[in-house]
């Protein structure tokens, strides 16, 4: 148990710690007719190669959209899989859900001890009832279908960063500390205490025309033990609606969820807005919700339409998302709220 626990509140953010220099190409929408994958943050090249292995021989979104995130479970990681930072008791909570071309979903939260949440989610939905599992039910489903059940033992980094947390116990989100990372000019080893927010999403469409998406996190760092965030919940952090297109969300769940976010992004496209439009009109409306709170958070969509088009909208400056096209990979700055970071 952590003696010096504190209850977890937002505080303010200092100006943000600097946005890394990258090799990354202007915002563009980008066309595309399939097979075509989308992917937050700079970890979502890597994310992507695994799902191209999929869609690149005419394999399914569905398919695409679990075997890209775990690239990302796997690897060593702040924020996503065993990897990731621990809830403020210590402990590592995963969740993830996944959503296919026919409103098939599944999801699991607060899943302790298992690799790979995405593919429990996936076993949710395809060997269940129901739409979501959490907690200890979760895990003995996972494990009953033939997960291992991993050491609960912290990385050395994610050790090293709730030692340091431990010290002030006060949660404090960097706004794009995902880039700093991952991104391709991250540092080998992190300050401690700053890995506190991420999420892989990833949204997809197929030869076939069929979109599908999928969303893992290991959340909030030193977050409540128990809180959830939007990544596992369908309609805020992910949703598909083959008809239209589909989003993944990324950053501060809780106020992605107030305004179900990314099935909210579905909705104006399916009014006829771009993707791009799409996310920006829900991005300004948590802007609108947030006030002046909005300057110490981040929250980002990408979204992709039936088209193939992909665009995308932040709160902040700083977020990248990942595209793979047959046309090759690439990294886009994503279009932001607010224009330079105070
Ligand atoms: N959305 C995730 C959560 O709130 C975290 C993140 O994407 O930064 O748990």
């Amino acid at each position: 148990m952590v003696n010096r626990r504190k209850f977890i509140r937002t505080a303010s953010l200092g100006s943000l710690a600097g946005l890394l220099a990258k090799d990354v190409l202007a915002a563009e929408a980008s066309v595309s007719n399939g097979p075509v994958v989308i992917s937050t943050w700079d970890a979502g090249l890597a994310a992507n190669r695994g799902a191209w292995e999929v869609l690149g021989n005419g394999g399914t979104a569905l398919d695409a959209v679990e075997k890209g995130v775990m690239v990302t479970e796997s690897s060593i990681n702040c924020c996503v899989g065993l990897g990731g930072n621990p809830d403020r008791d210590g402990f590592v909570t995963l969740d993830a859900c996944i959503m296919d071309h026919q409103f098939n979903c599944g999801s699991v939260a607060f899943l302790e001890r298992i690799k790979h949440p995405v593919s429990v989610a996936r076993r949710v939905m395809e060997k269940t009832p129901h739409v979501m599992l959490v907690g200890s039910g979760a895990q003995q489903f996972a494990v009953a279908e033939g997960f291992p059940l991993e050491s609960g033992a912290l990385s050395p980094d994610a050790q090293k960063a709730y030692t340091e947390w431990l010290k002030k116990a006060e949660y404090k989100p960097v706004i794009n500390v995902e880039n700093k990372a991952h991104g391709p000019f991250a540092p080998a080893i992190m300050p401690t205490g700053e890995f506190n927010h991420d999420t892989i999403g990833m949204v997809a469409l197929d030869a076939k025309g069929n979109l599908s998406g999928s969303c893992t996190t290991s959340g909030m760092g030193f977050k409540m033990r128990g809180r959830l965030g939007d990544s596992p919940i369908i309609g805020a952090g992910l949703y598909v609606d083959n008809e239209v297109g589909a989003c993944t969300a990324t950053g501060q769940g809780e106020d992605v969820i107030r305004v179900a976010g990314s099935s909210a992004v579905v909705e104006m496209m399916r009014q006829g807005l771009t993707p791009e439009q799409a996310c920006k009109k829900i991005i300004e409306r948590i802007v609108r919700i947030k006030k002046e709170k909005v300057k110490d958070i981040q929250v980002a969509f990408i979204a992709l339409d039936k088209k193939g088009r992909a665009g995308s909208y932040a709160i902040h400056p700083g977020f990248s998302y990942a595209i793979r096209t047959t046309k090759g990979e690439r990294l886009i700055n994503a279009p932001s709220h607010f224009k330079k970071t105070s």
